[in-house]
Parts: C-alpha cells; structure tokens; sequence
C-alpha cells in the first residue's frame, strides 16, 4: 500500500542559510562569485572578503563547518572531467560539500579537511571543458540500457547540488547549457532536495535526468537535515510534469528490520509519486550501504550514537579498485536485497530500466 507520501507535503523544506560566506577576490571577479555572494547576504550571511586567493580562516568544529560556504575558483586540474563509472561517462564538479547532516554520508570518505560548502564560481570554464570529451565515454558506449542517452555527465559526486541551487544557480546554468547543446548529451545529477521551482521552466530540452535518492521510512532517521520522502517524491513529480527525465537513486540500502515490506512501499510511493507523468523515462539506480575504515571514523567522530550499523564483523570485505577495503553486506543478503529490490521495482515501476545493483 502507498503511504502518506503521496500527499502534497505540509510544507516546504527550509532553505539551508550559511552563517558565513567566504569569497576570494578570483572568485568575485566572476559574476556568479558576486552573485552567490550577493545572494548567501540577502539570507543574512556574513560575507567575508579574503584578501587573497588562499582559503584561510576556515572552522574547526563540524557544526561551524556546516554553515559555512566559500566560493572560489575550480583550478584547472579541478575542472578536467573524470571517469565515473557506474553513475555516467565523466563527472564535473560544480560544488563540495553538502548541508545536511545523513549519517551514512558518502561524502564522509571521499573529501578531506572541514565540512564547508566549496561553490565554484568559474562555471563557464567548467562547463567549457565538457565538450572535448563527448563522445568519450565507456559507461554509455558498453551499455545497451544507456546507448541512447550520449555521452553522460554526472554532477553530484561530491554535493548536492539542488541543496544550495538558491545561492549557487549554478545547476539552472548547467541545465540550460545542456539543453542548448547540438550534440547527445546527458547532464545527471541526484539530489535529497526538494527545491525544485527555479528548474521547472528552464529550456532543458530533456538533456537533464533529475534522480531523486529516496529510501525507506526506516532510514529517514539517519538523513538529519535533509528534507522528508514525501518532499522529494512531491519534486520529482513536478520535475517529471515538467518534463525532465527522471532517476531513483535508492540509496544507500539498509538492513531494516523490515526491509522487503518497507522498500517495497517505498517503491509503490514512487510509482504513484509518477502517475500521470507525460513519460518520465524512468532509470532506477539500486545501492547498498557500505563503509571504509576511514569513512566510519570520520562519520562516528561526527555523529556519534547515531544508531546507525557499521560493524565489520556483520560485513563482507572487499577490495575496491584502488586497493583500499570497503565493507559491504555479505554475499547471501546482498542476493536476497538484489531480489526483493528488482521485484519491488517490477511491480510497482514496470517501466523502469534498472541501471545497476551494487
Ligand atoms: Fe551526504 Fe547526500 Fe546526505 Fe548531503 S544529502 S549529507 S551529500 S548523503
């Protein structure tokens, strides 16, 4: 049975507000460094003007990190597109670094140093090093299910980028950009937010799938910060009555006591979520909860008595392939959740194509 997520939420999610903005002289020579600057101050922040390129006079504390934001210059070696395997072709980065506080976050392995928001302010420059690898990429080109996307970008590696789009702008830009681009062309991107209204009448041209990351209700507990379910299903179906192609990104996975009969809910809330919709095209992406050492230290030390499983003696190891270990479930659940996940998706979401299960 869909549950109550299928209502038209109360209430929006409030925009996330930076206490502190911080902004180099590079960055604000870039007019959308000033006007993330312009608009992070009209929510109140305190802007602060380096005097120099180098980011200095960054937080020591999670929560101070948190609300910070700086906005700075992507250096070359930053704006180079990366193989990204299995999400998309290549990967851009726009921003680094998330508002809400989930406590499996994957971000947790992956960056370094505070938790502050990084916004790139040289978007042009990014997006200009996207058009010498079209047409590059392996993940389209070696998978049938993807052939017909072209070559696929992808986004959101290291931020969400819909949760600070009302400073940044920097996704309407990058949307508009791919919807006027000749060539095939995917922009990707998953998101946790619900802010969705600046996107809805931009000339996407279909060039842009929108995945939502949605999980059970069980695991909404862990996800601090960001907005409810029920929020994100009410963007996706305005994303998807807009147009756009849309993605379910669920993840990450959780060994819920009732995990079959929750994630099976979850997945009958989606397809209601989409009745209606003109043709979403719907992909569902299917990931499970995983760990290092290193990213369990640093989600432990942030969030401590989070409730939340990370015990390698219930976890298989593997080696990823950069030669560091991750944890994963082992092999006989990663089947039983790999079956019950796929029939849920048959069921509810008949149309959907399943991009991977890992
Ligand atoms: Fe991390 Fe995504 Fe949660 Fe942000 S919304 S804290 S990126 S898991």
């Amino acid at each position: 049975m869909p549950s109550e997520a299928l209502e038209v939420p109360a209430r929006a999610h409030p925009l996330w507000r930076p206490k502190r903005l911080l902004v180099t002289p590079a960055a604000l020579s870039w007019p959308q460094g000033a006007a993330m600057a312009e608009r992070a101050a009209a929510l109140g922040a305190e802007v602060v003007r380096l005097k120099a390129d180098r980011l200095t006079g960054l937080p020591d504390t999670y929560r101070d990190a948190k609300t910070t934001m700086a906005v700075v210059v992507a250096s070359p070696s930053r704006r180079k597109p990366q193989p990204i395997p299995p999400s998309a072709d290549w990967r851009f980065d726009l921003a680094e670094g998330c508002p809400a506080h989930c406590a499996y976050c994957y971000l947790a392995g992956s960056l370094t140093g505070p938790p502050i928001i990084r916004a790139y302010a040289n978007l042009p420059e990014i997006l200009g090093a996207l058009p010498p690898v079209l047409g590059q990429g392996q993940v389209t080109s070696r998978n049938a299910a993807r052939a017909a996307e072209g070559t696929t970008f992808e986004g959101s590696c290291y931020t969400d980028p819909l949760g600070i789009e009302h400073i940044t702008g920097s996704l309407a830009e990058t949307i508009r950009f791919f919807g006027a681009w000749e060539a095939e062309a995917q922009l990707r991107f998953t998101t946790k937010y619900d802010a969705i209204g600046s996107l809805l009448n931009l000339p996407h041209n279909r060039r842009t799938r929108i995945r939502f990351s949605v999980n059970a209700r069980g695991a909404e507990r862990f996800e601090g910060g960001a907005p409810r379910v029920r929020n994100r299903l009410h963007a996706m179906r305005q994303a998807a009555m807009a147009g756009y192609r849309i993605g379910l990104t669920v993840a990450p996975i959780l060994n819920l006591p009732d995990w079959r009969e929750a994630y099976d809910i979850l997945l009958a809330d989606c397809a209601a979520a989409l009745v209606g919709a003109p043709d979403p095209d719907l992909t569902v992406e299917l990931i499970t909860h995983r760990f290092t050492e290193s990213s369990r230290e640093v989600l432990q030390g942030w969030y401590p008595g989070s409730g939340l499983e990370m015990d390698p003696a219930q976890r298989s190891r593997k080696l990823t392939k950069f030669g560091s270990a991750k944890y994963v479930f082992p092999k006989a659940l990663m089947a039983e959740l790999r079956a019950g996940l796929e029939a849920s998706v048959s069921r509810h979401l008949p149309h959907a194509r399943v991009l991977y299960f890992t």
